[in-house]
């Protein structure tokens, strides 16, 4: 009764030196809302995002268990395309999301239905944990060679961007690049406009950790950028719908006398097959 769909992930994680792109997702349970919204629903968004997905995924092919390190290693656009993916399975298709307007005069609330294909960016498989990019802001020249931005990476930065947002960038500038060549420059004194164009080149090589929308105001006309950050919206989901899984456990249990583990065990999708049977035979008897 739990679905699981098997994901291809661009970066993708090593296992025994390979390089593995595909994993198995499964749809959450009750006993996963609980968790993940109740128990760490507290904890900074990177961590968060290791804890469902170690939670949710599997790997394939007999390698079944993929561990935290793994999840960690994994850059910062798989995690967030699997997270989609996940909410995609155990929620449906469509996202509901509201965003201001960021003109002062106007502030208009805008609700936005996006659907899961158009914040699912295709990306081809990266076969490199390593890349290169010709720098150039009209003085400097460099050839630096980097990796992209991990979840290990966003983890070991928390802290830091709490109180320092651009120190945390730079950080991770420092723990992502391996070596700036050409003009003897290490990466703490590269010029901000290369530092511009690295980022640039990095959001290139991983569309998905960034997602932005373009969004037009229908009050004002105005168009602007929003970012759809998908683990606060699977976090604040999980979180409202809490009251209804109270009280939807609690007609299960009350009808059909299962016990609190079994309900629990189940999908979302599940409860509610059940509960739209229920809701049709206490109408029917209530006739
Ligand atoms: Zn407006």
């Amino acid at each position: 009764m739990i679905r699981t769909v098997v994901a291809t992930i661009p970066g993708g994680y090593r296992v025994n030196g390979a390089r593995c792109h595909q994993v198995r997702l499964r749809e959450l349970t009750g006993q996963d809302q609980i968790f993940l919204g109740d128990v760490v629903g507290q904890l900074p968004s990177a961590q968060w995002t290791t804890e469902v997905l170690h939670r949710c995924l599997s790997g394939l092919d007999g390698a079944e268990d993929v561990n935290r390190e793994q999840i960690r290693s994994l850059n910062v656009g798989d995690r967030e395309a699997l997270l989609l993916q996940l909410r995609q399975l155990s929620f449906g298709n469509r996202f509901d999301c509201v965003v201001s307007c960021p003109s002062p005069d106007c502030q208009e609330k805008l609700d936005l239905e996006l659907r899961a294909g158009e914040l699912l960016q295709s990306v081809a498989p990266l076969q490199m944990d390593v890349h290169e990019a010709q720098l150039n802001d009209g003085e400097t020249t460099c050839t630096v060679r980097f990796r992209l931005v991990t979840g290990d990476d966003q983890e070991a930065v928390i802290e830091l961007a709490r109180r320092d947002y651009l120190a945390a960038g730079d950080v991770l500038l420092r723990r992502c690049v391996d070596r700036v060549g050409g003009s003897g420059t290490v990466v703490e004194e590269m010029p901000s406009a290369l530092k511009e164009q690295l980022g640039e080149r990095m959001s290139e090589l991983d569309p998905q950790a960034e997602v932005r929308l373009k969004v037009t105001c229908s009050a004002c006309g105005r168009v602007f950028d929003a970012l759809f950050d998908v683990a606060s919206y699977l976090l604040h989901e999980l979180q409202a719908g809490m009251r209804n899984l109270l009280h939807e456990v609690h007609l299960l249990a009350y009808h059909y006398h299962w016990g609190l583990a079994e309900i629990l065990g189940m999908s979302a999708r599940t409860r509610h097959q059940f509960l739209r049977l229920l809701e049709a035979e206490l109408a029917g008897a209530s006739r």
